[in-house]
């Protein structure tokens, strides 16, 4: 009766995990289908812990330890997600990702050591499962470190030399040992633990030198990687709704990855061996004025805008920063009560997280029908007659296509100069993510308002008001 009900158990928290993500991928359902999972995955929990009984019928005992991490990391998990801003979410995402990596690490560390002091020969198939769980969680709990230490600015991007060569080596280092491991060939534990030190090192190494515009790229990949090292533990525990959770989170993030891939062109098979990118991309040092830009007033933004028929609003990272999406909304609503049609360009990689943009802009009520992905605001943009980019930079930087040297060069970019006006707010001339200079900055179209984009947005919309 008791294994029934567990059952039932996982089949609902697997259910409710396909329901959650189905909801999370519109920002409308998304809070609701957060809440949902975390239900499943609560459920899930409590019945593991007081329902599960080993092959000899016995059930889970140390239920001190057992509350004891279940208290403390619900209290951290809680007080970080409340405390962290709104721009810092990527760097906690990446953090818990390797958590989760870590954690998969572990299991199979635990694993490993309950069979070699039981003395009961494990079959191949458990094997494989074990090393790679350990291989794979300890990759992606390595680069996820080293990944959150780059986007809160601690870790600088570096470039190793002969790093291609250095990553190859640890990877054919990992695969001869772990065939001697599941092979049989050594039954001692440093063999174990020596891969668990190449897979850290591999993690290292090849998120190490990826800097430019190209760490949304690993941030997702490392995240498939921590549900795939997941869904091994759950094939080892016989434990479905491990297994679901890991298969979830393992598809999502490869197709993620792949669609930034596509995003950035760029091969996912560079990214593995943490080729692309690179510190010779990363830093203001980068960049260097050039040329000479002009100014436009907030009286003459405002003018131009109250007159266009269609403005197309830009949004990138500065916007999160200043915490502008409610003002920015507000001048949406005012220039749409002077006729005008206001619409939002969405890059896929603007911001720090996949789907920044999205869920700044929803949190302040944006209609989502009025966010175009980037291949449909670029067929507007002919259309267009103001474009206001807001705190965005690299996502419209024209080296993309035109600068074969560029860091970012073949990376789909927003064309801003196909509309007739370019207005671009930030608060300098000092470069975005990338560390490049702009060249649209120069360009004959483009005009800098600059300042906080709450603060220039607030005093456009008091403008727009009182003409
Ligand atoms: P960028 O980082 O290229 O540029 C942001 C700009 O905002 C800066 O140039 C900055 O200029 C300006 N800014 C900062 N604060 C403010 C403010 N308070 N008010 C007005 N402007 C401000 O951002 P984009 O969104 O264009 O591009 C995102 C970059 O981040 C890409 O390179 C992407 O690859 C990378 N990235 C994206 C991730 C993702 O998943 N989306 C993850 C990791 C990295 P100034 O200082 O002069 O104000």
């Amino acid at each position: 009766m008791e294994n029934m009900i567990l059952q039932l158990s996982y089949l609902i928290g697997s259910i409710t995990f396909i329901m959650g993500l189905k909801m999370l991928s519109h920002p409308e359902s998304a809070r609701k289908g957060n809440i949902v999972a975390a239900v499943g995955m609560t459920i899930a929990i409590f019945a593991t812990i007081f329902l599960f009984k080993d092959a000899n019928g016995q059930g889970l005992h140390n239920f001190v330890w057992i509350f004891a991490g279940l208290a403390i990391g619900t209290v951290v998990g809680t007080l970080a997600a409340k405390r962290v801003q709104m721009t810092a979410m990527p760097e906690m995402v990446s953090l818990f990702n390797g958590m989760g990596g870590a954690c998969a690490m572990l299991i199979s560390m635990v694993e490993y050591h309950h069979m070699q002091h039981s003395g009961v020969a494990s079959g191949t198939g458990t094997m494989v499962v074990i090393v790679l769980g350990m291989v794979i969680g300890t990759v992606s709990f390595a680069g996820s470190i080293i990944a959150w230490g780059k986007l809160n600015g601690s870790i600088k991007d570096r470039t190793i030399p002969a790093g291609q060569i250095l990553n190859f080596l640890i990877l054919g280092g990992i695969v001869v040992l772990s065939c001697m491991v599941i092979g049989g060939m050594s039954t001692g534990q440093s063999l174990f633990y020596g891969i668990a030190i190449l897979a850290a090192m591999y993690g290292i190494l090849f998120v190490m030198p990826i800097g430019g515009a190209d760490m949304p790229v690993v941030i997702s990949l490392l995240n498939s990687f921590t549900g795939c090292a997941a869904a091994f533990g759950g094939f080892l525990y016989d434990n479905p709704v491990m297994l679901t959770g890991g298969i979830l989170v393992g598809s999502a993030g490869t197709i993620l990855t792949i669609l930034m891939c596509k995003a950035m062109n760029r091969s996912l098979k560079n990214v593995l061996i943490g080729s692309f990118g690179g510190a010779k991309a990363a830093g203001p040092a980068g960049a260097k004025e050039q040329g000479a830009y002009k100014e436009i007033s907030l009286n003459d933004t405002a003018t131009l805008m109250a007159y266009a028929s269609k403005v197309m609003i830009i949004p990138g990272y500065g916007l999160a920063v200043a915490q502008a999406q409610h003002t920015c909304h507000e001048l949406e609503k005012v220039l749409n009560e002077k006729g005008v049609e206001v619409i939002y360009g969405i890059h896929p990689v603007a911001g720090r997280m996949p789907g920044h943009m999205n869920v700044l802009l929803a949190e302040a009520d944006v209609p989502y029908e009025k966010l175009l992905e980037m291949e449909d605001a670029n067929d507007q943009m002919g259309g267009t007659n103001v474009v206001l980019i807001l705190g965005a930079n690299d996502v419209v930087n024209p080296a993309a296509k035109e600068d074969p040297s560029s860091p970012i060069y073949g990376m789909p970019i927003l064309e801003v100069e196909k509309a007739e006006h370019v207005i671009v707010n930030k608060r300098s001339m000092k470069p975005g993510y990338a560390g490049i200079e702009n060249e649209l900055f120069f360009r004959p179209k483009s005009s800098m308002l600059f300042g906080d984009a709450k603060k220039v947005l607030q005093s456009l919309v008091s403008e727009l008001k009182s003409m």
